[in-house]
Formats: structure tokens, sequence, C-alpha cells
């Protein structure tokens, strides 16, 4: 809040006190976290429908607060990328996906998420090989998902540093697609290997012609373009069957399976919905 207030009067609404309060305690307390040892990751399943076989999970970082219990990434990652604490929570969560996916059978992958400010850090590099080759899992099973905020600032530092992630074999996903801006300019310019289409367009798929046709048309770029396409958030069958029909190459969501601590052996994950 503290740089907020220059050249511009805030007025203060109810509740908005206890926020800024909520929000300093939750700052303090994130910078701590990561000594404290107060994070874990989560894996949730991604389905490859060429053959309905578990290709690969998606890291997705857990904070368990000591007073307050699970706080959700979705609010404390903004605050991390905020104060800085992005970067090393960032290096952790590389470390640790890549240490426990190196146990699971070699055709499964691991998906991690890269916030902007660490894929700009002059350490990124460093970070990634490092986890690598602390952990032993090869280059090819790890992939970086990136949002397209991410990729929107600074191009060319970031258009290098993808370069030099898929030049080790590091595969790139742009995620939540269709969220951002200038969507198409980055599938034209940026080297991808997946787009992850986001799951509102999934959740409305059935009843929106519109978000049907972005559907189809996003799968029909991945094809020409050769980039694989999940869609995300399937939760039931209907949304399933209909993706499968379009084309998509991979799904991921509740009705596949949840986020879920690490699999020991991914192979004992069976999807039991498989046609
Ligand atoms: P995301 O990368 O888009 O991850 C997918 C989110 O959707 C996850 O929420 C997941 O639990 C949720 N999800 C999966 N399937 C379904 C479904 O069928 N329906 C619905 N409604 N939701 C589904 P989660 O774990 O709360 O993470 C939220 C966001 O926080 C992530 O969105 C990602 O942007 C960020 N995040 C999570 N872990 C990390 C991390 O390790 N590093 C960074 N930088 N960001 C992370
Ligand atoms: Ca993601
Ligand atoms: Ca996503
Ligand atoms: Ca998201």
């Amino acid at each position: 809040a503290k740089r907020r207030g220059r050249g511009r009067a805030i007025s203060y609404q109810p509740g908005m006190i206890e926020a800024i309060a909520e929000r300093g305690h939750l700052d303090n307390a994130l910078r701590g976290a990561l000594a404290q040892g107060q994070f874990h990751l989560l894996y949730q399943p991604i389905l490859s429908l060429a053959d309905d076989s578990i290709v690969a999970f998606e890291a997705l970082i857990r904070w368990t607060h000591p007073t307050r219990g699970l706080v959700s990434p979705a609010e404390f990652i903004p605050l991390a990328e905020e104060n800085g604490c992005i970067v090393p929570i960032g290096q952790w969560v590389l470390d640790q996906a890549c240490r426990e996916a190196a146990g699971w059978p070699a055709n499964q992958h691991v998906a991690v998420n890269v916030s902007a400010v660490q894929l700009r850090s002059p350490h990124i590099m460093a970070h990634v090989t490092g986890a690598l080759a602390r952990s032993g899992l090869p280059p090819h099973r790890l992939e970086i998902e990136l949002t397209e905020t991410a990729l929107v600032e600074d191009g060319r530092q970031v258009a290098h540093t993808l370069a030099a992630l898929r030049a080790l074999g590091i595969r790139i996903a742009m995620d939540d697609f269709g969220t951002g801006y200038s969507s198409l300019a980055h599938l034209r310019d940026l080297p991808l290997d997946r787009i992850k289409i986001d799951r509102s367009f999934v959740a409305s798929a059935l009843e929106d012609k519109h978000s049907l046709a972005v559907i189809r048309a996003v799968a029909q770029m991945g094809r020409d373009m050769n980039v694989l396409t999940l869609a995300e958030g399937v939760e039931n069958s209907d949304q399933l069957d209909l993706l499968r029909e379009i084309g998509c190459d991979a799904v991921q969501g509740y009705f596949i399976g949840r986020p879920a601590p690490p699999p020991r052996g991914g192979a004992e994950f069976s999807w039991v919905h498989a046609a």
C-alpha cells in the first residue's frame, strides 16, 4: 500500500484498513515461510488423448500458514511477486518438483509454473540448470508454464531466455491461453511446445458457441503450427467428449484428477474413466 498514494487521494472504504493490515501480515509471514518449511507441492495429472495415458503432472504450490492453515496461491503468489519472495520460492518449487519427478516413470514429465518476475530474474538459468543437476531429472522431462503476461514485457530478454531453456531440451507451455492480450502475436513469435487453453473456455464450451469456436480454432492452430494443445479445467464427461471430438492433444481438470500429494511412481495413478 505504501507506494500507492502518490498524487492520488485514497478514500478508505470500510474493510480496507483491515485488508491492508492483512496484506502486511501475510507479507511478513511469507518472508519466513520458506525457511520454516511451510510450502509443499501437489500434483495434478495431465491426460494425453492420443492414448488415454497420464503423460505429466503439473506441480501446484501450497502454503500452510501456522495459524490460518492453507492460503491459496491465487492470494500469495501475487504478493510474493510484489515483495520479491517469488524468486527464492520459485527456486524451491523447481528444486522440489524436479527431485520428486526424478522418481516417476521415465515417460512422465513434470510441469512447473514460473512467474514473470522469476523468468526475468538474472538467476533463472542457474536455478533451472541447478534443479536439473541436483535431481538428475533429464531436461526433456521438465516443462515450464508461463502466462501470457509473463511473455509480454521485455519481449527480447524473454525470447532469449526461452531459447536458452529450449536449447537444453526443456519444454515451454503458454498457460491460461486466451485470457491475456496479444495472444496471436505470441503464438507466432515465441518458441512454444504447448498451449494450455484457459479453463474459462472449457467451462462454457457446452453452452456458448463462441467459447466452443475459440477452442476449435486454437486446436486447429496448434495442429497447423505443430504446437500441442491442452484444455484446462475439465470437470465432467461431456466436456471431455467434446474436447476429444475437437481434437485437443491433452486435458487436465478435476474430472481427470484433482491436485494431490506426489505420486510415488506415477504408474500408480490409474485413469479410471478411460474409454
Ligand atoms: P494455474 O497454473 O492455471 O493452475 C491451475 C489451477 O486450476 C490450480 O489452482 C488447479 O487446482 C485449478 N484447477 C485444476 N483443475 C480444475 C478444474 O477442473 N476446475 C477448477 N475450477 N479448477 C481447476 P491452484 O492450485 O489454486 O493454483 C492457482 C494458480 O496459482 C495457478 O493457476 C498458478 O497461476 C499459480 N500457481 C500455483 N502453483 C504455483 C507455483 O508453484 N509457482 C507459481 N509461480 N505460480 C503457481
Ligand atoms: Ca499452470
Ligand atoms: Ca492455467
Ligand atoms: Ca490460472
